[in-house]
């Protein structure tokens, strides 16, 4: 229990961290919400008066003497305003000097109620006027906190490594995003600011009541304790319960968003009965999760309710002794007493289920605060250096590297290539191609040996600095969300219409822009469903064209092409490598053919190394997959035959 205590104070104090920054906001906010608990309390007093005229005892002999004493309260007169409530020193004083100027004793019951209830009204004015600057406040206030949140989240997002991309499910990730900072949000504003102001009211009806009568505000204090007493115990499993919550809508939404993009995998291996029963199962699971954290919230109202009635009817038992018995009170002061004891419960009521409200905002804060501190794994070296490219060399020395500790997936692989000069990776499915070609971007480093550029260390330079001279084309070529205009000058900023237009060219791909509805303002879908697999592949070549990076990596497409496409494509292929070191993790023969060096890889070692010729000599792992896998048809010479 006490280490939960100290690790929510912490939770609290870094959640709290991020309004320092909106600190006259949020002190405005502060401000307005005092005014508004005090005016709220100013409406209940404002009923003290009309409670006296209801029961003012001879109203006609009043009203003959209004007359004479209208246009100043007597000050040895019973008043209407503090005397029900027995309000008496400063703030008595004040009452009577500008309220009280306006009610008393001496007016007719006629103007006496038209004035009462005027005064009733500007009461509700002012407390509203205020209600609604909290409001305004307060949304200002969250909003200015979830975006810097939510900025500072992204941020994160884009700076971690691919290690955590590849453990971590896109669903969970984008629900700490939204959901979670969502409910950070409630927590840190609205439930805060309604905290403030029902302490604050507990507080100004607790000081009325005890100006009132203090024996009877005893009784109205007892049930206190027991009402907060009743959330100590329920209050762990909640947490618990909230816990596995929000952790199975994150499930949900992954499950989702995995159903979206394998869209076609669960069609082509018809797994929609699989997929279903998964997600019921799923949802099923999250149901009763939810019914059962919710039945214990859902004791909160009902027994702080009872616990308040209990407090009333204590009041109201002992309340009568004293008016009738003892006659301490008169019955209207009484009445006004109930009536603030009510005023007491309801925000005391809140308050003790503060805890269970808060919850979910608390176990959000700790799932975003843990996203925040998931280290970036490969952050640059101090003193690292800026890449301008390489003049010599870049060389891999006995690299070795795995996923999983126990399952070397690269192992002491070393090869020399020079600038200019294209590396054609093969092998069969699994041998390691495509994490070779990930350690040449440096998405992870080696476990053991090293790479290095003209003989530095790849791990001397910036990460960033590097990969500016990076280019990456890989199979699934991902088209964001935007027009081909955009899409082809990905990230880039001041590209002019003509380089993109020589791209696109380069890349053979300006005929089918041009045939599209809107050319190159064409907006291309999340996964552009909209272009062909030879079409995105263009695409993504102009793109890489047009950054002209001096290193590229090429995962060349499995699938075949339709003989068209496949032309313009290898087309576009040999335009993009030229000029270029390049990596091409290589299925068409055609390209392999062109490749200074081709490393044949199996089971995360190389088993054979040169050109084309000499390992079609040597025969081996190469000349089988040649004969089994490598398309014969790119074999025949260009011509009309395509
Ligand atoms: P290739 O590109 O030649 O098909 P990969 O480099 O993709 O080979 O994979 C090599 C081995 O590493 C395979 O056994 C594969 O299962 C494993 N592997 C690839 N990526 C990961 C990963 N992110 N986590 C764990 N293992 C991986």
């Amino acid at each position: 229990m006490d280490t939960s205590t100290a690790s929510n104070s912490a939770l609290y104090r870094r959640m709290f961290g991020y309004l320092r920054p909106y600190r006259g906001l949020a002190i405005s906010a502060f401000v307005v919400t005092l005014l508004f608990a005090a005016a709220d309390a100013l409406t209940f007093l404002a009923m003290a008066p009309a409670a006296s005229v209801l029961f003012r005892e001879n109203p006609s002999a009043a009203a003959a003497d209004s007359l004479a004493t209208v246009s100043a309260a007597d000050p040895s007169a019973p008043s209407l305003l503090t005397d029900p409530l027995a309000i008496g020193g400063r703030i008595g004083q004040i009452l009577e000097n500008t309220a009280g100027r306006f009610i008393h004793e001496g007016l007719s019951q006629e103007t006496l109620l038209g004035r009462v209830t005027l005064l009733i009204l500007v009461a509700f004015l002012i407390k509203n006027i205020f209600d609604f600057l909290t409001s305004y406040f307060v949304v200002k206030l969250e909003q200015s906190v979830v975006r810097s949140l939510r900025t500072q989240v992204y941020d994160h997002l884009l700076e971690l490594d691919l290690r955590f991309f590849n453990r971590t499910r896109a669903g969970d990730i984008i629900r700490r995003l939204t959901g979670d900072i969502d409910q950070m949000r409630l927590l840190l504003t609205n439930n805060l600011f309604k905290f403030i102001t029902s302490v604050l009211q507990v507080v100004l009806a607790f000081a009325v009541l005890l100006g009132t009568n203090a024996k009877l505000t005893a009784v109205a204090l007892i049930v206190l304790p027991v009402m907060f007493g009743v959330w100590g115990k329920l209050l762990r499993r909640l947490k618990r319960g909230d816990r596995s919550v929000l952790a199975l809508s994150s499930d949900i939404s992954s499950h989702i968003q995995e159903t979206v993009y394998g869209a076609r995998q669960v069609k082509a291996a018809a797994a929609e009965g699989f997929e279903a029963r998964r997600f019921f199962d799923l949802t099923g699971r999250y149901f009763k999760a939810h019914v059962r954290t919710e039945r214990v919230r859902a004791l909160a109202s009902p027994l702080s309710e009872m616990v308040g009635a209990l407090g009333t009817v204590m009041i109201l038992w002992y309340g009568a002794r004293i008016v009738h018995i003892n006659h301490e009170m008169t019955p209207q002061a009484f009445l006004v007493f109930l009536a603030f004891s009510m005023k007491l419960y309801q925000p005391a009521k809140w308050l003790s289920k503060f805890p269970s409200v808060v919850n979910p905002g608390l176990v959000s804060a700790e799932r975003i605060f843990e996203f925040l501190d998931t280290p970036v794994e490969m952050p640059d070296r101090p003193g690292a250096r800026a890449f301008d490219g390489f003049g010599r060399s870049l060389r891999f020395e006995n690299v070795s590297f795995h996923y999983n500790p126990d399952e070397p997936v690269l192992d002491d692989v070393s090869f020399e290539v020079r600038p200019g000069q294209v590396v054609a990776l093969v092998g069969p499915s699994g041998a390691g191609k495509t994490t070779l070609a990930d350690l040449v971007a440096r998405f992870y480093d080696p476990v053991s040996g090293r790479i290095t550029l003209d003989g530095v260390d790849l791990r001397e330079f910036q990460a960033k600095s590097y990969r500016a001279k990076l280019g990456i084309v890989t199979q699934e070529t991902v088209l964001f969300h935007d027009t081909v205009r955009h899409n082809i000058g990905y990230a880039l900023e001041h590209v002019s219409e003509d380089s993109i237009r020589a791209a696109a060219d380069a890349a053979n791909a300006t005929e089918f822009i041009e045939r599209l509805p809107d050319g190159y303002d064409t907006m291309l879908g999340e996964r552009a469903t909209r272009l062909s697999g030879g079409q995105r592949q263009r695409v993504a070549i102009a793109r890489a064209i047009l950054r002209d990076p001096p290193i590229l990596i090429f995962d060349e497409a499995t699938s075949a092409l339709d003989s068209e496409s496949e032309r313009l494509v290898q087309d576009a292929i040999e335009r993009l490598l030229k000029g270029r070191t390049v990596f091409v993790i290589a299925h068409r023969l055609s390209t392999i053919r062109h490749a200074d060096l081709i490393l044949v890889m199996d089971r995360g070692r190389i088993v054979q190394r040169g050109t084309h010729d000499e390992l079609i000599a040597q025969g081996g792992l190469y000349g089988k997959l040649h004969s089994l896998q490598f398309d014969m048809r790119t074999e025949l010479p260009a011509g009309p035959a395509y």
